[in-house]
């Protein structure tokens, strides 16, 4: 239980609302900033202006997954409002207070820099990245299907990269009967994917496997999809870019060259807000309640 945390939720999407859900399930008292045209109320929380938070008391403000605008402000989907967290509001939290955010913009990084609070990054731990790999790979399924006149069974998809996003895409791919082959770089992601019944390439070779190629879904954060790449493709390939922005497409060329290509960002909390929603929650609620026995030392 949470009983006695005090948590500050600003702002967020749909996500937010399990998050929300999970702190007031587990008795912690939460505030709500930014959600004035949320219909649904929950037990325990109650809505306030963020100028007005006890910060003092507070033992976590959890932030949007997208943590601040480059403003400062807080982004909300349930108020019109633009509330912005300052230096001076975050330094009277007690030193003990976390931040939760999902990634870390520059501007908070340095916020929570001056004022010497934990700035806990969840995109960054490998427990929500795999959990997320989840929804993201149910999403590029849905974009696969949305966006080409062919069956996945049957069609030859290249995923690129063998993370957390890879492995669980390549691995979706093949159990609906695509021919698999995997594109990466070192030599124990090439042999994961024998193991796992692909067919391995190394991703330098991608020009060389192009033309045979009907889906290609990249989640390496580097430019791998170049234009030699592209210029092989048969005119009907999808490219489904997963990786954070600017993805790993040379957009321009493809385009120019009439191939299909989306950048496709933020699939767990389009596709899934809920399960997204509870990954979060679930890791918060954890770290939170490890928070709580530290506290009562
Ligand atoms: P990850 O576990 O770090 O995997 C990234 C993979 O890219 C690794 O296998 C890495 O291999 C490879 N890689 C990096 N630079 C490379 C290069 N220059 N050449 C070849 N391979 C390279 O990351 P992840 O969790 O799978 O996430 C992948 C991307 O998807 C990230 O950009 C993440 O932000 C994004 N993402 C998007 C969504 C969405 O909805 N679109 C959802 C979740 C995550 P090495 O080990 O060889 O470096």
């Amino acid at each position: 239980m949470l009983t006695g945390l005090q948590v500050a939720v600003l702002g967020g999407d749909a996500r937010q609302l399990e998050i929300i859900r999970k702190l007031t399930e587990l008795d912690a008292k939460v505030y709500l900033v930014g959600f004035d045209q949320l219909e649904q109320s929950f037990a325990g929380a109650v809505k306030e202006k963020l100028e007005e938070l006890p910060f003092h008391e507070l033992d976590a403000l959890i932030l949007p997954v997208a943590g601040l605008q480059p403003t400062g402000e807080i982004e909300t989907v349930f108020s019109s409002a633009h509330p912005q967290l300052t230096k001076t509001m975050l330094s009277k939290t007690p030193d003990h207070c976390l931040l939760f955010t999902g990634i870390s913009p520059p501007v908070l990084t340095k916020l929570a820099e001056q004022a010497g609070r934990t700035l806990i990054r969840l995109f960054d731990r490998d427990d929500v990245a795999i959990y997320n790999s989840i929804p993201t790979a149910e999403g590029a399924v849905m974009m696969a299907i949305q966006h080409t006149d062919f069956t996945i069974h049957g069609s030859s998809v290249a995923v690129l990269g063998m993370g957390r996003v890879g492995m669980s895409v390549a691995r979706t791919f093949a159990n609906l009967g695509a021919n698999v082959k995997l594109g990466a770089r070192k030599s124990e992601h090439l042999a994961r994917a024998i193991e796992m019944g692909l067919t391995p390439f190394s991703i330098d070779q991608l020009p060389q496997q192009a033309e045979s190629l009907d889906l290609i879904i990249n989640t390496i954060p580097s430019l791998v999809i170049t234009s030699q790449a592209i210029a092989k493709m048969k005119p009907h390939v999808f490219i489904i870019d997963l990786a954070s922005k600017p993805g790993g497409t040379d957009f321009q060329f493809a385009k120019k060259r009439g191939i299909k290509a989306i950048l496709a960002l933020g699939l767990p909390g389009i596709v899934a807000p809920k399960t997204a929603g509870q990954i979060l929650a679930g890791v918060i609620t954890d770290l939170l309640k490890d928070a709580a026995i530290t506290k009562g030392e």
